[in-house]
């Protein structure tokens, strides 16, 4: 059975390449029938906090990357961690080194004014045990092989080789017992039933060493696929100007919604085709490792904006009410009353069409909830500074005796005036516009007069006539 992981350090938020990696290894799991983990590496206690356990576990749920089991924390493994390390010592491939700080900073100074590469020498690799001091402190170093080299055949990379004589024999246990990365990441996954390890291309020198630890363990081996990592639109590193934000700030601050970040990130570094709306059924059934570009992707705002429109328009109307609520909240700095939702399900078909996120949508609705007088814009002004003498107090006459308070028959009646008057439609539905939405664009006007009610359509314009 394939298992994969997701295993983000809670030194931070869950940032948007993150959550792109936690959904490569949803999709392999997921397509292949098998299980999605989580894991929280939290082994850095200095760098670890409480609130970023909680911003991964958000995003992971707002994105609805279900995992699978409970999730595992690795700090409170380390037992474990120590007692693998341990039973290195007992199989020959591991050995204590008592160097002490002082020695190794030496060993790398001569090192660098050599300009040799900085490494372990392995001056304790053989000694035996009888030269041991006694009560000092020592770490667990894996004795690693020096000969030959370790070919990763990584699934999306390509074959990759490293000689063994460029790697040391790594720290397994610090002195104080504590597990190192590499040790720690090695046991969880084995323990954890790993079969394929999807992660961040800045990993992939770590695997070679992972794997010679695998080795001198007997474990199985997992697959390793190191994707390449998000890019700034110009090529350079993604930064926080690039959009390198935690996920909340695209939910929160950008207005997105979970599946078009989700497609956005699917098609970033992966690709179908020319598909661009792939929802998530059918990336399930598409998604493979071997079409994950090896070049790293480009992050563009423009483009995650538009797939976000898209899935506006194909979102559930009375989902988006919910969603744009609290920003009207704010907006009106008053409560969204059942009376508000009414309205604004009635108006969100229009409303949906032109917004690209939820900030927009919930500002172009606004005026549909504003107390009158609401106030109008400049271009509205326009409208009703230029509008034909009395047009619109014949409107409001007329308007005032419609029994039937719906778009069509509104539009009739504004048609019969606009030809008993000589004027075509729009210069009496302009200064109609202007009068009830206080703006110059708005949705279709006869929806929106028919979506406030007939008090409220005709309130508004005896404000613009007064
Ligand atoms: N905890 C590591 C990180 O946040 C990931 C380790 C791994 O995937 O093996 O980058």
């Amino acid at each position: 059975e394939v298992v994969t992981r997701f295993a983000p350090s809670p030194t931070g938020f869950l940032h948007i390449g993150g959550a792109r990696t936690a959904l490569f290894n949803y999709l392999f799991a997921r397509a292949n029938g098998g299980q999605f983990r989580l894991r929280i590496e939290d082994t850095d206690r200095a760098r670890s906090t409480e609130p970023a356990v909680a911003a991964i576990i958000d995003g992971m749920s707002w994105l609805d990357f279900e995992w699978d089991s409970e999730i595992v924390y690795q700090f409170a493994r380390s037992a474990r961690h120590a007692e693998v390390a341990n039973s290195l010592l007992e199989n020959g491939h591991g050995y204590r080194c008592y160097a002490t700080a002082e020695e190794l900073e030496t060993m790398r100074a001569e090192q660098r004014a050599a300009k040799l590469p900085m490494r372990y020498d392995g001056r304790w690799r053989d000694r035996p045990a009888s030269d041991a001091p006694e009560e000092a402190p020592f770490v667990i170093r894996l004795k690693a092989p020096r000969e030959g080299s370790v070919t990763i055949a990584d699934l999306v990379q390509g074959p990759v080789t490293v000689a063994n004589a460029e790697l040391d024999d790594m720290v397994l246990l610090r002195s104080d017992g504590t597990p190192t990365y590499m040790l720690a990441v090695v046991v969880d996954d084995h323990d954890m039933g790993v079969t394929h390890v999807i992660r961040g291309d800045d990993h992939l020198n770590n695997a070679f060493r992972q794997l010679a630890l695998i080795r001198a363990l007997g474990w199985p081996e997992p697959a390793y696929a190191h994707i390449p990592l998000i890019h700034g639109a110009d090529g350079a590193k993604l930064s926080k100007r690039h959009g390198a934000l935690g996920v909340d700030a695209y939910r929160d601050e950008m207005g997105l919604l979970p599946e078009a970040v989700e497609n956005y990130l699917l098609r970033l570094g992966w690709g179908h085709g020319d598909d661009e709306i792939i929802s998530r059924p059918q990336a399930i059934e598409w998604f493979d490792l071997a079409a994950v570009n090896r070049g790293p992707s480009r992050f563009d705002m423009k483009k995650l904006e538009s797939v976000n429109g898209h899935y506006l328009r194909a979102a559930d109307d009375a989902r988006l009410v919910v969603l744009i609520s609290p920003r009207i909240a704010a907006e009106l700095d008053r409560p969204v009353t059942d009376g508000d939702r009414d309205i604004l399900q009635r108006s969100m078909a229009e409303l949906k069409k032109r917004a690209s996120n939820l900030n927009d949508l919930a500002m172009a609705s606004l005026f549909y909830l504003r107390s009158r007088p609401i106030p109008m814009d400049d271009g509205a002004a326009k409208l009703l500074a230029m509008a034909a003498p009395g047009v619109l107090a014949r409107a409001r006459a007329l308007f005032g005796s419609v029994n039937d308070w719906s778009a069509a028959a509104l539009e009739e009646q504004a048609r019969a005036l606009a030809e008993a008057e000589g004027l075509k439609l729009g210069a009496v539905a302009q200064p109609l516009r202007a009068a009830v939405t206080g703006s110059a664009q708005s949705p279709g006007l006869f929806e929106v007069m028919a979506a406030l009610g007939r008090d409220e359509t005709l309130g508004r314009i005896d404000d613009a006539l007064a």
